[in-house]
């Protein structure tokens, strides 16, 4: 396997097999985000990506490869006949494996028919990681996302219609002091229109040479408190109905650790909260950086 730059794969791919299909982000224009900067987005020749996977089938001679993640930030922009070709080269060279992920930007889920989708998911692609980061279109817009809350549910839907997993990201804190509220419920009223499988929570850490560190230099925007991020996690679980969705908000980021399913735990999730709002005790911010 060949790797170039810095790889990065969701918490849960951690033992998956990591092939990188396209190199960076195609949209890169996030504030937020500190990923791809580096990297001048293409998508790799398909010979080299069967010539990893070879490669990797060689190293991994002995072992079995039940998961495979295909990187990097947005690889289902490959074209639909791309995709095709490479899942069924992965199903080919490691026929024990057992599931193909990938991330999914919104746009690049609604630039696919679903058909497509659905083609995709009988090939072998089982799951979709989509950054929603927030459900409010003021904050979207602010953070140049490049989609809307409609466009975020439109496209979850779709990825479920298509049968496939989904499990999506949003960041506490994103809106700041001034979106808190707007930010919590409109992230819950898109996640229970949509109800993934995983949402996943991060909490706002603002990383040199992006565009929002200068924002925060300059004073634009403000960071909340742990005190208001939790403010904003209760809104966030009084808002939300879905159903069976799996949450965690356990990343390294987090003030708290927190995990449960929808809507079977809110209560407990919400006492647990209070419970950390008595107490006075989050995680340093020493101990939050990545
Ligand atoms: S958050 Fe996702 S879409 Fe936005 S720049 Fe980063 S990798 Fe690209």
């Amino acid at each position: 396997m060949r790797y170039e730059g810095t790889v990065y794969r969701p918490p849960s791919e951690a033992g998956s097999l990591i092939i990188q299909l396209t190199i960076g982000c195609a949209r890169n224009t996030c504030t937020f985000c500190a990923m791809y900067k580096d990297k001048n987005f293409r998508i790799r020749p398909l010979e080299e990506v069967v010539e990893d996977l070879y490669m990797a089938r060689e190293y991994y001679s002995r072992i079995k490869v039940k998961r495979v993640f295909l990187a990097d930030g947005d690889a289902l922009i490959v074209k639909t006949k791309d995709l095709l070709y490479i899942l069924e080269k992965v199903k080919e060279i490691f026929p024990e494996c057992e599931r193909i992920s990938m991330y999914g930007a919104p746009k690049d889920i609604l630039g696919k028919t679903p058909e497509e989708l659905k083609t995709l998911k009988e090939a072998g692609l089982d799951m979709i990681y989509m950054g929603i980061e927030s459900g409010d279109d003021e904050v979207l817009t602010f953070v140049k996302k490049g989609a809307t809350q409609a466009e975020m549910i439109e496209a979850g839907k779709k990825i479920k219609d298509a049968g496939m997993i989904l499990s999506v990201t949003l960041i506490s804190g994103l809106g700041g002091r001034r979106f808190l509220k707007e930010h919590a419920v409109n992230s819950a009223k898109v996640i229970s229109a949509i109800k993934p499988e995983y949402v996943g929570f991060l909490t706002l850490l603002v990383e040199e040479g992006t565009p929002m560190y200068d924002q925060l230099k300059n004073g634009e925007i403000e960071l909340l408190k742990p005190q208001e991020v939790l403010e904003e996690m209760k809104l966030f679980i009084s808002n939300v109905d879905s159903e069976g969705t799996v949450f965690r908000a356990n990343h390294a980021s987090n003030y708290i650790p927190l995990g449960g399913t929808f809507n079977r735990d809110n209560e407990a999730l919400l006492a647990q909260i209070a419970e950390a709002e008595k107490r006075n005790m989050f995680k340093s911010d020493y101990f939050r950086a990545l």
